[in-house]
């Protein structure tokens, strides 16, 4: 019974931690999805937004360095490397026809057309821009070297600047007219290094202008002899010159033109940093978005892991508390007040309702085992039949009377009874009515001694008495009382006879500081076989020292 309701109890306790495992449990999952969550804002941001951001990186950077490029065509000092600044520009022009294809393909709100349409135009402009400077180039190496074909003329030529052969010709006063100009002319042509921009060649075209016309016109004069021949060599130079200052000024005319273009590709380039920049910017926030949503993400399941760990352990704090420490207690405390208090039903009604079932069966149950206990214990002491102390139980309790009294003197007297032609009772009557005489021998022989007396069935139909603090004229007293009890004692048979019953009983007196109980039954067992001897229906003592003189022992 027990067992079946500790079983019950343990059952309950399984299924309370059974809610508690499927409560955890789905806390658990719900953390798993939320981690979920977080591994595919991570995965979005890592598959996403860093490739973009990366993108962006490698768009600022080409737009940067189209811009660097730009800058450097419209240097004009540096022309020689013109083709290879083309050349690069072009690479990057490529690079980021790639770069826009890729971000084309992602998901932005990038003006990506308006980036295509940019880079083309750079790169028209730039085309453009490198075609003019390579004319540009052409002209200046064109220019300086008639200009220093020029110079080698004019400053080579003997008959027009030195003291030659020529000149002693040229006598007077065109000679030296012509020498001036021709210093002049040089003086011209050296100048045109210097000169930075169409308003000063201007103002050198005005100051030349003068002196060739002046050089024309003393041409015109054709003087005969070799300063005829001078005259129209000096044509020809003036001619060179006048060629020189053209070209000049288409040089200059041509770098106004490209200083236009160069500006319109520097506003260009700048609406194409700008866009570049919107990109990089629209990158950037959708990075602060996704992290921001990473974070949240993290938030969320580290909140939710805590909390639900914290609520895990109060609940199992409190399961713990309510069923194994609070409800076992109860329960037990309850059971041992119900045993302690007798089971009867108000008691039980006492009970709270809840478990009242459980706690009134189990306390009933421990009352059963206890009761069975019990039984089994006095059976150990008691004779069934007869209800007096059986032989194991008297001399149990006969050792404890020797030990105490073995520190005084003190008499004892013990008697040892057996009742008469037993087996003819049994044999005659029936073993059941053997029986009955058993029952009530022992009956009138209990209700013929004192409480403090030890009385016992010591086997069969056979007893012992032991009298403490008494002596043997007083034991002998008791068992004559008993022998008479016992003659006078009336049972009816079945049939209605009534049978005559006898005892014989041996007294023997004993100081148990000196003998033992065996030996002093031994001597109350002599005494006995002696009055079955003599005739049964008698008491005889056994005292070999002091014997009864005079009388018979019979009474
Ligand atoms: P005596 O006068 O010499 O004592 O003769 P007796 O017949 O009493 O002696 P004996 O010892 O031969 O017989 C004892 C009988 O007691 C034998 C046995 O069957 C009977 N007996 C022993 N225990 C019980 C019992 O518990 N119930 C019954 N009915 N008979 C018992
Ligand atoms: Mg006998
Ligand atoms: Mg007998």
């Amino acid at each position: 019974m027990i067992k079946s309701r500790l079983y019950s109890i343990q059952s309950k306790l399984s299924m309370v931690f059974l809610i508690a495992t499927l409560i955890i449990g789905s806390g658990g999952c719900l953390s798993l999805y939320f981690s979920t969550q977080l591994l595919s804002a991570t995965q979005l941001f890592v598959e996403t937004t860093l490739p973009t951001i990366t993108d962006a990186n490698a768009l600022h950077l080409t737009a940067l360095k189209i811009e660097s490029y730009a800058k450097e065509l419209s240097r004009g000092n540096q022309r020689e490397g013109l083709e290879n600044t083309y050349e690069n520009m072009s690479m990057m022009l490529d690079n980021l026809e790639d770069l826009t294809a890729g971000i084309s393909q992602k998901e932005s709100h990038f003006d990506i057309l308006t980036l295509n349409w940019l880079s083309q135009a750079i790169r028209n402009q730039a085309q453009l821009v490198f075609q003019l400077e390579a004319q540009l180039l052409v002209i200046h190496v064109q220019e300086q070297h008639k200009r220093q074909s020029l110079l080698f003329k004019l400053g080579g030529n003997p008959v027009l600047i030195n003291d030659t052969q020529g000149l002693k010709v040229l006598e007077g006063e065109p000679h030296a007219v012509i020498h001036e100009f021709v210093i002049e002319l040089l003086a011209y042509l050296n100048q045109l290094d210097s000169i930075e921009n169409s308003e000063e060649l201007k103002d050198l075209e005005t100051a030349y202008a003068v002196s060739r016309q002046s050089l024309a016109d003393i041409a015109a004069q054709k003087r005969p002899g070799s300063y005829e021949g001078a005259a129209s060599e000096m044509l020809e130079i003036l001619g060179g010159v006048d060629e020189v200052f053209a070209m000049q000024r288409k040089y200059f005319h041509m770098e106004g033109s490209i200083r236009v273009f160069i500006t319109e590709l520097s506003d260009q380039v700048d609406q194409f940093t700008q866009l570049t920049n919107t990109y990089v910017f629209e990158v950037f926030s959708h990075f602060q978005r996704s992290a921001q949503l990473v974070m949240e993400r993290e938030r969320q399941s580290l909140s939710l892991t805590v909390t639900l760990m914290m609520s895990s352990i109060i609940f199992l704090s409190i399961l713990y508390w309510r069923i194994v420490v609070h409800g076992f207690g109860d329960r037990l405390s309850l059971i041992s007040r119900v045993m302690g208090t007798g089971l009867g039903k108000e008691n039980v009604e006492k009970l709270p309702i809840e478990g009242r079932d459980e706690i009134a069966d189990m306390a009933r149950a421990a009352k059963d085992l206890l009761g069975k206990a019990e039984k089994l214990n006095t059976m150990a002491r008691i004779d069934d039949l007869t209800q007096v102390y059986n032989r194991r139980r008297f001399f149990e309790l006969a050792e404890k009377e020797a030990r105490r009294v073995a520190r005084r003197a003190s008499s004892t007297t013990l008697v040892m009874m057996d009742i008469d032609n037993f087996k003819m009772i049994n044999d005659t009557y029936g073993h059941s009515f053997g029986d009955r005489v058993l029952v009530h021998t022992a009956k009138n022989c209990r209700e013929a001694i004192r409480t403090i007396d030890l009385f016992a069935r010591y086997g069969g139909e056979e007893f012992v008495l032991l009298m403490p603090e008494t002596g043997l004229k007083e034991g002998l007293g008791v068992a004559e009382r008993i022998r008479r009890t016992i003659e006078k004692m009336d049972l009816a048979t079945d049939s209605g006879a009534f049978v005559k019953v006898t005892i014989s009983i041996g007294v023997a007196e004993a100081n148990l500081a000196e003998v033992t109980i065996d030996q002093a039954l031994i001597k109350a067992d002599q005494a006995l076989y002696r009055a079955k001897e003599l005739g049964r229906n008698r008491v005889e003592i056994w005292d070999p020292a002091e014997p009864v003189e005079g009388e018979d022992t019979t009474v």
